[in-house]
Protein backbone atom coordinates (compact mmCIF):
# COMPACT_ATOMS: atom_id res chain seq x y z
CA UNK A 1 0.00 0.00 0.00
CA UNK A 2 1.67 3.11 -0.89
CA UNK A 3 1.13 6.25 1.47
CA UNK A 4 -0.96 8.94 -0.29
CA UNK A 5 -0.02 12.66 -1.34
CA UNK A 6 -0.83 14.68 2.19
CA UNK A 7 -4.01 16.63 1.49
CA UNK A 8 -3.54 20.06 1.28
CA UNK A 9 -5.39 21.32 4.39
CA UNK A 10 -5.98 24.68 5.37
CA UNK A 11 -8.35 24.28 8.47
CA UNK A 12 -6.54 25.27 11.54
CA UNK A 13 -8.20 24.43 14.11
CA UNK A 14 -5.99 25.26 17.28
CA UNK A 15 -5.92 24.57 20.95
CA UNK A 16 -9.03 22.05 21.03
CA UNK A 17 -9.66 20.68 23.91
CA UNK A 18 -7.92 18.14 23.83
CA UNK A 19 -4.68 20.02 23.76
CA UNK A 20 -5.53 22.18 27.53
CA UNK A 21 -3.72 19.67 28.85
CA UNK A 22 -3.96 21.68 31.98
CA UNK A 23 -7.92 21.60 32.17
CA UNK A 24 -7.65 18.27 30.93
CA UNK A 25 -5.49 17.62 33.77
CA UNK A 26 -7.82 18.91 36.21
CA UNK A 27 -10.55 17.17 34.93
CA UNK A 28 -8.70 14.12 34.84
CA UNK A 29 -7.70 13.82 38.38
CA UNK A 30 -10.96 14.85 39.25
CA UNK A 31 -13.13 11.91 37.29
CA UNK A 32 -9.99 9.33 38.24
CA UNK A 33 -11.59 9.76 41.69
CA UNK A 34 -14.98 9.11 40.63
CA UNK A 35 -13.86 6.37 38.43
CA UNK A 36 -11.72 4.14 41.45
CA UNK A 37 -14.76 3.92 43.63
CA UNK A 38 -16.86 3.12 40.02
CA UNK A 39 -14.86 0.86 38.90
CA UNK A 40 -15.19 -1.68 42.54
CA UNK A 41 -11.49 -2.45 42.54
CA UNK A 42 -10.87 -5.24 44.65
CA UNK A 43 -8.96 -3.81 47.19
CA UNK A 44 -7.21 -7.34 47.80
CA UNK A 45 -6.26 -7.56 44.09
CA UNK A 46 -2.44 -8.64 43.94
CA UNK A 47 -1.29 -5.42 43.15
CA UNK A 48 -3.71 -2.91 43.87
CA UNK A 49 -1.84 0.12 42.89
CA UNK A 50 -1.19 -0.65 39.61
CA UNK A 51 -4.64 -2.43 38.98
CA UNK A 52 -6.40 0.98 40.36
CA UNK A 53 -4.35 3.04 38.03
CA UNK A 54 -5.26 1.03 35.02
CA UNK A 55 -8.68 0.97 36.21
CA UNK A 56 -8.79 4.51 34.98
CA UNK A 57 -6.13 4.99 32.63
CA UNK A 58 -8.03 4.89 28.95
CA UNK A 59 -11.26 4.92 31.14
CA UNK A 60 -12.06 7.58 27.86
CA UNK A 61 -14.16 10.03 30.25
CA UNK A 62 -16.15 11.10 27.30
CA UNK A 63 -20.02 11.84 26.73
CA UNK A 64 -20.36 8.28 25.83
CA UNK A 65 -18.97 6.57 28.87
CA UNK A 66 -19.38 2.97 29.85
CA UNK A 67 -22.61 2.76 30.24
CA UNK A 68 -23.34 2.78 26.18
CA UNK A 69 -20.29 0.07 25.82
CA UNK A 70 -21.46 -2.30 28.88
CA UNK A 71 -24.93 -2.00 26.58
CA UNK A 72 -23.28 -2.24 23.55
CA UNK A 73 -21.30 -5.24 24.93
CA UNK A 74 -24.93 -7.16 25.85
CA UNK A 75 -26.62 -6.17 22.86
CA UNK A 76 -23.63 -7.03 19.78
CA UNK A 77 -25.19 -9.22 17.41
CA UNK A 78 -23.51 -11.96 15.71
CA UNK A 79 -20.89 -10.45 13.27
CA UNK A 80 -20.36 -12.26 10.14
CA UNK A 81 -16.81 -14.47 10.32
CA UNK A 82 -16.81 -13.91 5.85
CA UNK A 83 -14.05 -11.29 5.14
CA UNK A 84 -12.33 -9.33 2.96
CA UNK A 85 -9.35 -8.23 4.05
CA UNK A 86 -6.00 -8.44 2.18
CA UNK A 87 -3.86 -11.74 2.20
CA UNK A 88 -1.23 -12.50 4.27
CA UNK A 89 2.59 -12.47 2.77
CA UNK A 90 3.27 -15.54 4.23
CA UNK A 91 6.47 -15.91 2.37
CA UNK A 92 7.94 -12.57 3.49
CA UNK A 93 7.38 -13.74 7.41
CA UNK A 94 10.70 -14.30 8.20
CA UNK A 95 11.30 -10.47 7.33
CA UNK A 96 8.74 -9.61 9.94
CA UNK A 97 9.65 -6.43 11.76
CA UNK A 98 11.72 -4.94 9.36
CA UNK A 99 10.61 -0.93 8.55
CA UNK A 100 9.72 -0.12 5.10
CA UNK A 101 10.60 3.68 5.73
CA UNK A 102 9.63 4.88 2.25
CA UNK A 103 6.08 3.24 2.39
CA UNK A 104 5.67 3.84 5.80
CA UNK A 105 4.70 0.17 6.19
CA UNK A 106 5.98 -2.87 8.28
CA UNK A 107 5.55 -7.06 8.00
CA UNK A 108 3.92 -8.30 10.82
CA UNK A 109 5.04 -12.08 11.50
CA UNK A 110 1.29 -12.85 11.18
CA UNK A 111 2.39 -12.04 7.40
CA UNK A 112 -0.09 -9.00 7.59
CA UNK A 113 1.62 -5.76 6.55
CA UNK A 114 0.82 -2.66 8.86
CA UNK A 115 1.38 1.09 8.38
CA UNK A 116 4.13 2.25 11.24
CA UNK A 117 2.23 5.91 11.91
CA UNK A 118 -1.50 6.10 12.57
CA UNK A 119 -3.75 7.97 14.69
CA UNK A 120 -4.55 7.40 18.20
CA UNK A 121 -8.07 7.99 19.78
CA UNK A 122 -7.28 7.52 23.73
CA UNK A 123 -9.97 10.30 25.40
CA UNK A 124 -11.83 11.32 22.28
CA UNK A 125 -15.46 11.10 22.18
CA UNK A 126 -17.42 9.24 19.95
CA UNK A 127 -17.75 12.51 17.24
CA UNK A 128 -14.12 13.91 17.93
CA UNK A 129 -13.05 10.60 16.83
CA UNK A 130 -15.10 10.08 13.81
CA UNK A 131 -13.72 13.55 12.54
CA UNK A 132 -10.09 13.01 13.65
CA UNK A 133 -10.39 9.20 11.55
CA UNK A 134 -12.00 10.87 8.55
CA UNK A 135 -9.32 13.97 8.95
CA UNK A 136 -6.42 11.65 9.30
CA UNK A 137 -7.51 9.12 6.66
CA UNK A 138 -8.10 12.40 4.36
CA UNK A 139 -4.42 13.54 5.34
CA UNK A 140 -2.75 10.03 4.57
CA UNK A 141 -2.90 7.85 7.60
CA UNK A 142 -3.92 4.15 7.27
CA UNK A 143 -4.03 3.06 10.70
CA UNK A 144 -5.82 3.50 13.50
CA UNK A 145 -5.68 2.57 16.95
CA UNK A 146 -8.56 2.81 19.52
CA UNK A 147 -10.17 0.73 22.57
CA UNK A 148 -13.58 -0.76 23.69
CA UNK A 149 -12.82 1.46 27.00
CA UNK A 150 -12.18 4.76 25.12
CA UNK A 151 -15.78 4.64 24.20
CA UNK A 152 -15.92 5.62 20.86
CA UNK A 153 -15.81 2.53 18.56
CA UNK A 154 -18.73 3.71 17.32
CA UNK A 155 -17.19 7.11 16.12
CA UNK A 156 -14.12 5.52 14.79
CA UNK A 157 -16.20 3.63 12.54
CA UNK A 158 -18.37 6.26 11.46
CA UNK A 159 -15.37 8.08 10.26
CA UNK A 160 -13.75 5.25 8.22
CA UNK A 161 -17.06 4.93 6.64
CA UNK A 162 -16.98 8.25 5.50
CA UNK A 163 -14.00 8.16 4.26
CA UNK A 164 -14.72 5.23 2.39
CA UNK A 165 -18.08 6.97 1.00
CA UNK A 166 -15.96 9.49 -0.41
CA UNK A 167 -13.59 7.78 -2.29
CA UNK A 168 -10.55 8.20 -0.13
CA UNK A 169 -9.82 4.82 0.76
CA UNK A 170 -11.06 1.21 0.75
CA UNK A 171 -11.85 -0.71 3.68
CA UNK A 172 -8.65 -3.15 2.35
CA UNK A 173 -6.38 -0.20 3.05
CA UNK A 174 -7.50 0.95 6.32
CA UNK A 175 -5.59 -1.24 9.07
CA UNK A 176 -7.97 -0.79 12.29
CA UNK A 177 -6.49 -1.48 15.91
CA UNK A 178 -8.83 -2.21 19.29
CA UNK A 179 -8.41 -3.39 22.38
CA UNK A 180 -9.89 -5.96 24.80
CA UNK A 181 -10.35 -4.36 27.99
CA UNK A 182 -9.73 -6.62 30.89
CA UNK A 183 -13.25 -6.59 32.31
CA UNK A 184 -13.93 -8.61 29.04
CA UNK A 185 -11.53 -11.28 29.32
CA UNK A 186 -13.84 -13.89 31.32
CA UNK A 187 -16.04 -13.45 27.80
CA UNK A 188 -13.10 -12.58 24.90
CA UNK A 189 -15.45 -13.99 22.77
CA UNK A 190 -18.99 -11.71 22.91
CA UNK A 191 -15.65 -8.59 23.44
CA UNK A 192 -14.84 -9.55 20.06
CA UNK A 193 -17.54 -9.79 18.43
CA UNK A 194 -18.91 -6.64 20.05
CA UNK A 195 -16.05 -4.30 19.27
CA UNK A 196 -16.77 -5.24 15.54
CA UNK A 197 -20.60 -4.55 16.13
CA UNK A 198 -19.19 -1.26 17.47
CA UNK A 199 -17.28 -0.35 14.53
CA UNK A 200 -19.76 -1.77 12.29
CA UNK A 201 -16.85 -3.94 10.12
CA UNK A 202 -16.68 -7.37 9.22
CA UNK A 203 -13.07 -8.10 9.96
CA UNK A 204 -10.49 -6.67 12.68
CA UNK A 205 -7.04 -5.68 11.26
CA UNK A 206 -5.16 -6.57 14.62
CA UNK A 207 -7.17 -6.82 18.70
CA UNK A 208 -4.41 -6.73 21.47
CA UNK A 209 -5.28 -7.47 25.64
CA UNK A 210 -5.39 -4.39 26.77
CA UNK A 211 -3.21 -5.13 29.71
CA UNK A 212 -1.45 -7.99 31.21
CA UNK A 213 -2.44 -7.89 34.87
CA UNK A 214 -5.46 -9.64 35.31
CA UNK A 215 -4.75 -13.52 35.45
CA UNK A 216 -7.13 -14.51 32.62
CA UNK A 217 -5.47 -13.01 30.49
CA UNK A 218 -4.41 -16.55 28.85
CA UNK A 219 -7.77 -16.92 28.40
CA UNK A 220 -8.96 -14.41 26.19
CA UNK A 221 -6.21 -14.46 24.50
CA UNK A 222 -7.18 -18.24 23.19
CA UNK A 223 -11.02 -16.59 22.64
CA UNK A 224 -8.66 -13.83 20.14
CA UNK A 225 -7.19 -16.85 18.48
CA UNK A 226 -10.42 -18.34 17.70
CA UNK A 227 -11.36 -15.19 16.41
CA UNK A 228 -8.61 -14.98 14.31
CA UNK A 229 -9.50 -18.74 13.17
CA UNK A 230 -12.90 -17.64 12.28
CA UNK A 231 -11.40 -14.89 10.50
CA UNK A 232 -13.13 -11.85 12.32
CA UNK A 233 -9.48 -10.94 13.12
CA UNK A 234 -6.30 -10.61 11.18
CA UNK A 235 -3.64 -10.44 13.86
CA UNK A 236 -3.48 -10.44 17.43
CA UNK A 237 -1.18 -8.99 19.92
CA UNK A 238 -0.67 -7.45 23.64
CA UNK A 239 -0.29 -4.25 25.57
CA UNK A 240 1.09 -3.13 28.70
CA UNK A 241 3.36 -5.98 29.46
CA UNK A 242 6.52 -4.97 30.72
CA UNK A 243 8.82 -7.69 31.69
CA UNK A 244 9.57 -10.28 29.64
CA UNK A 245 9.27 -13.33 31.87
CA UNK A 246 5.12 -12.16 31.91
CA UNK A 247 5.12 -11.80 27.80
CA UNK A 248 7.03 -15.43 27.34
CA UNK A 249 4.45 -16.37 30.42
CA UNK A 250 1.64 -15.41 27.38
CA UNK A 251 3.82 -16.63 24.91
CA UNK A 252 4.19 -20.78 26.35
CA UNK A 253 0.42 -20.79 26.88
CA UNK A 254 -0.65 -20.03 23.49
CA UNK A 255 -0.25 -21.10 20.07
CA UNK A 256 -0.62 -17.58 18.12
CA UNK A 257 3.01 -15.48 18.30
CA UNK A 258 1.97 -11.87 19.10
CA UNK A 259 2.38 -9.73 16.15
CA UNK A 260 2.42 -6.66 18.44
CA UNK A 261 3.00 -5.20 21.63
CA UNK A 262 1.63 -1.86 22.58
CA UNK A 263 3.51 -0.35 25.30
CA UNK A 264 4.20 3.22 26.85
CA UNK A 265 7.29 4.48 24.34
CA UNK A 266 8.94 7.60 23.40
CA UNK A 267 12.42 9.61 23.99
CA UNK A 268 12.82 9.17 27.81
CA UNK A 269 11.58 5.43 28.22
CA UNK A 270 12.71 3.95 25.12
CA UNK A 271 11.49 0.08 26.05
CA UNK A 272 15.13 -1.18 24.78
CA UNK A 273 14.47 -4.28 26.80
CA UNK A 274 11.21 -5.25 25.78
CA UNK A 275 12.27 -4.80 22.18
CA UNK A 276 14.99 -6.84 22.33
CA UNK A 277 13.36 -9.40 24.08
CA UNK A 278 9.98 -9.33 21.81
CA UNK A 279 12.13 -9.05 18.32
CA UNK A 280 13.63 -12.93 18.89
CA UNK A 281 9.47 -13.69 17.89
CA UNK A 282 9.19 -11.46 15.41
CA UNK A 283 6.93 -9.23 17.33
CA UNK A 284 7.19 -5.25 16.36
CA UNK A 285 6.96 -2.43 19.19
CA UNK A 286 3.93 -0.44 18.95
CA UNK A 287 4.46 3.49 21.44
CA UNK A 288 1.68 4.68 23.10
CA UNK A 289 2.14 7.87 24.86
CA UNK A 290 4.79 8.61 21.18
CA UNK A 291 4.78 12.33 22.45
CA UNK A 292 4.68 11.64 26.15
CA UNK A 293 1.16 11.67 26.57
CA UNK A 294 -1.67 14.96 27.32
CA UNK A 295 0.20 17.24 30.48
CA UNK A 296 3.92 15.60 29.63
CA UNK A 297 4.01 16.59 25.57
CA UNK A 298 5.68 20.20 26.84
CA UNK A 299 8.56 18.42 28.50
CA UNK A 300 9.77 16.12 25.32
CA UNK A 301 9.24 19.22 22.90
CA UNK A 302 10.89 21.94 25.06
CA UNK A 303 14.07 19.24 25.40
CA UNK A 304 16.70 20.82 24.18
CA UNK A 305 18.42 17.88 21.74
CA UNK A 306 14.86 17.48 20.44
CA UNK A 307 13.77 21.14 19.68
CA UNK A 308 17.36 21.96 18.50
CA UNK A 309 17.25 19.07 15.60
CA UNK A 310 13.83 20.29 15.16
CA UNK A 311 14.86 23.81 14.63
CA UNK A 312 17.89 22.53 12.35
CA UNK A 313 15.52 20.40 9.92
CA UNK A 314 12.76 23.21 9.98
CA UNK A 315 10.31 20.84 11.57
CA UNK A 316 8.36 20.93 14.80
CA UNK A 317 9.58 19.13 18.31
CA UNK A 318 6.41 16.53 17.48
CA UNK A 319 7.81 15.50 14.11
CA UNK A 320 11.31 15.02 15.38
CA UNK A 321 9.45 12.65 17.98
CA UNK A 322 7.77 10.87 15.47
CA UNK A 323 10.74 10.51 13.00
CA UNK A 324 12.98 9.42 15.42
CA UNK A 325 10.28 6.48 16.58
CA UNK A 326 10.14 5.52 13.00
CA UNK A 327 14.23 5.19 12.15
CA UNK A 328 13.95 3.45 15.84
CA UNK A 329 11.67 0.82 14.88
CA UNK A 330 8.50 1.75 16.56
CA UNK A 331 5.40 2.08 15.36
CA UNK A 332 3.72 5.58 16.39
CA UNK A 333 0.28 6.66 16.99
CA UNK A 334 -0.24 9.69 18.31
CA UNK A 335 -3.41 11.17 19.44
CA UNK A 336 -5.11 14.20 18.53
CA UNK A 337 -8.79 15.47 18.14
CA UNK A 338 -6.65 18.91 16.43
CA UNK A 339 -7.15 18.74 12.54
CA UNK A 340 -3.87 21.19 11.92
CA UNK A 341 -1.95 18.34 15.03
CA UNK A 342 -3.25 15.45 13.18
CA UNK A 343 -2.05 16.82 9.44
CA UNK A 344 1.27 17.59 11.15
CA UNK A 345 2.06 14.58 12.93
CA UNK A 346 1.93 12.60 9.30
CA UNK A 347 4.10 15.17 7.47
CA UNK A 348 7.59 13.51 8.76
CA UNK A 349 8.39 11.04 5.47
CA UNK A 350 9.70 14.35 3.98
CA UNK A 351 12.61 14.25 6.20
CA UNK A 352 15.72 11.76 7.83
CA UNK A 353 17.61 11.63 10.95
CA UNK A 354 21.22 11.21 10.54
CA UNK A 355 22.61 8.69 12.68
CA UNK A 356 24.70 11.07 14.54
CA UNK A 357 20.92 12.87 15.25
CA UNK A 358 19.45 9.46 15.90
CA UNK A 359 22.54 9.38 18.55
CA UNK A 360 21.56 11.89 20.31
CA UNK A 361 18.17 10.98 20.30
CA UNK A 362 18.93 7.49 21.78
CA UNK A 363 21.04 9.26 24.38
CA UNK A 364 17.81 10.96 26.20
CA UNK A 365 16.39 7.20 27.37
CA UNK A 366 16.37 7.57 31.32
CA UNK A 367 13.72 4.77 31.58
CA UNK A 368 11.27 7.25 32.38
CA UNK A 369 7.59 6.18 32.22
CA UNK A 370 4.69 9.42 32.50
CA UNK A 371 2.29 6.69 33.34
CA UNK A 372 1.55 4.34 35.79
CA UNK A 373 -0.01 1.95 34.83
P1 LIG B 1 0.41 11.16 22.83
O1 LIG B 1 1.81 10.95 23.29
O2 LIG B 1 0.05 10.81 21.45
O3 LIG B 1 0.08 12.67 23.16
C1 LIG B 1 -1.20 13.18 22.99
C2 LIG B 1 -1.15 14.63 23.37
O4 LIG B 1 -0.31 15.34 22.47
C3 LIG B 1 -2.51 15.30 23.30
O5 LIG B 1 -2.64 16.23 24.34
C4 LIG B 1 -2.47 15.98 21.94
O6 LIG B 1 -3.34 17.05 21.88
C5 LIG B 1 -1.03 16.41 21.86
N1 LIG B 1 -0.53 16.53 20.49
C6 LIG B 1 -0.64 15.64 19.49
N2 LIG B 1 -0.01 16.07 18.40
C7 LIG B 1 0.51 17.27 18.70
C8 LIG B 1 1.27 18.21 17.98
N3 LIG B 1 1.62 18.00 16.71
N4 LIG B 1 1.64 19.36 18.61
C9 LIG B 1 1.30 19.59 19.90
N5 LIG B 1 0.57 18.73 20.64
C10 LIG B 1 0.18 17.58 20.04
O7 LIG B 1 -0.55 10.39 23.87
P2 LIG B 1 -1.84 9.50 23.69
O8 LIG B 1 -2.78 10.04 22.69
O9 LIG B 1 -2.37 9.25 25.04
O10 LIG B 1 -1.24 8.13 23.15
C11 LIG B 1 -1.29 7.79 21.79
C12 LIG B 1 -2.30 6.69 21.56
O11 LIG B 1 -1.85 5.50 22.19
C13 LIG B 1 -3.65 6.94 22.20
O12 LIG B 1 -4.43 7.88 21.50
C14 LIG B 1 -4.21 5.55 22.23
O13 LIG B 1 -4.71 5.20 20.98
C15 LIG B 1 -2.99 4.73 22.60
N6 LIG B 1 -2.85 4.49 24.07
C16 LIG B 1 -2.82 3.20 24.50
C17 LIG B 1 -2.67 2.93 25.85
C18 LIG B 1 -2.63 1.52 26.31
O14 LIG B 1 -2.73 1.28 27.52
N7 LIG B 1 -2.49 0.57 25.42
C19 LIG B 1 -2.54 3.96 26.77
C20 LIG B 1 -2.56 5.27 26.30
C21 LIG B 1 -2.70 5.52 24.94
Amino acid sequence: MQLSEQANISCMVKGGIFDDAKTWDFVFGFLMIASLGACGISQGAESVEERDTLAVDDSTLTEEGDDADAEAVQEAEEVSSETTGTAPNEQAVGDAGVFDLENGMVLLNSGYEMPILGIGCFRLSQSQAEDSVYWALRDGYRLIDTARIYGNEEGVGRGIQRAIDEGICTREEIFVTTKMWTDDFGDGDAAIDASLSRLDLEYIDLMILHHSQPSNDVEAYQAMERAVEAGKLKSIGLSNYYEPEDFDRLVDATTITPALLQNETHPYHQSTVMKEHIAQYGTVMESWFPLGGRGNTQVLFDDETISSIATEHGKTSAQVILRWHLQAGNIAIPGSSNEAHIQENFEVFDFELTEDEMQRLTALDKDQRFAGY
